[in-house]
């Protein structure tokens, strides 16, 4: 069993498809073991996304992960960070498979509706970043 940190960006609730994503989690046998909404500072954000720091985007990446609430999740299943990353498409939504979630709802390279870990150690980082041992079920 893996788990990895889901995020429905602010793109994506704004959108009303929070249902939508999680429908296609639920299809796809992945079980949700930690859901919160919340509205990140911008602290928050920039600590969550401290890997792209350097990046020439991150300022921009900031400011809109803390332009309205997002959807946390955690995700527990075999093989779930390749899985979920599947269901989400590749970043550039130009560049997603059809019937992906990007594919189907990213309008921007920058508000592509969600986030997945990329590997065991950064959904590690990123599950505790969020939840405590107490909301994690
Ligand atoms: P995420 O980490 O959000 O799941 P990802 O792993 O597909 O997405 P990363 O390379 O980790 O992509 O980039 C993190 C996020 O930064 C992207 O999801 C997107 O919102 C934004 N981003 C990435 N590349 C660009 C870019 N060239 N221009 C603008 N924003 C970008
Ligand atoms: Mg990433």
């Amino acid at each position: 069993m893996e788990r990895t940190l889901s995020i429905i960006k602010p793109d994506g609730v704004a959108k009303n498809i929070i249902g939508e994503v999680i429908k296609r989690l639920e299809n796809n046998s992945i079980k949700i073991i930690a859901i919160k909404m919340i509205h990140m500072n911008k602290n928050q954000a920039e600590g969550f996304y401290t890997v792209h720091n350097e990046r020439p985007f991150f300022g921009s990446l900031i400011e809109f992960m803390i332009s309205g609430p997002v959807v946390v999740m955690a995700l527990e299943g075999e093989n779930v960070i390749k899985k979920y990353r599947g269901l989400m498409g590749a970043t550039n939504y130009k560049e997603a498979e059809p019937g992906t979630i990007r594919s189907d709802f990213a309008t921007d390279i920058e508000k592509n509706v969600v986030h997945g870990s990329d590997a065991p150690e950064t959904a590690e980082f990123e599950i505790g970043y969020f939840f405590n041992n107490f909301e994690i079920i």
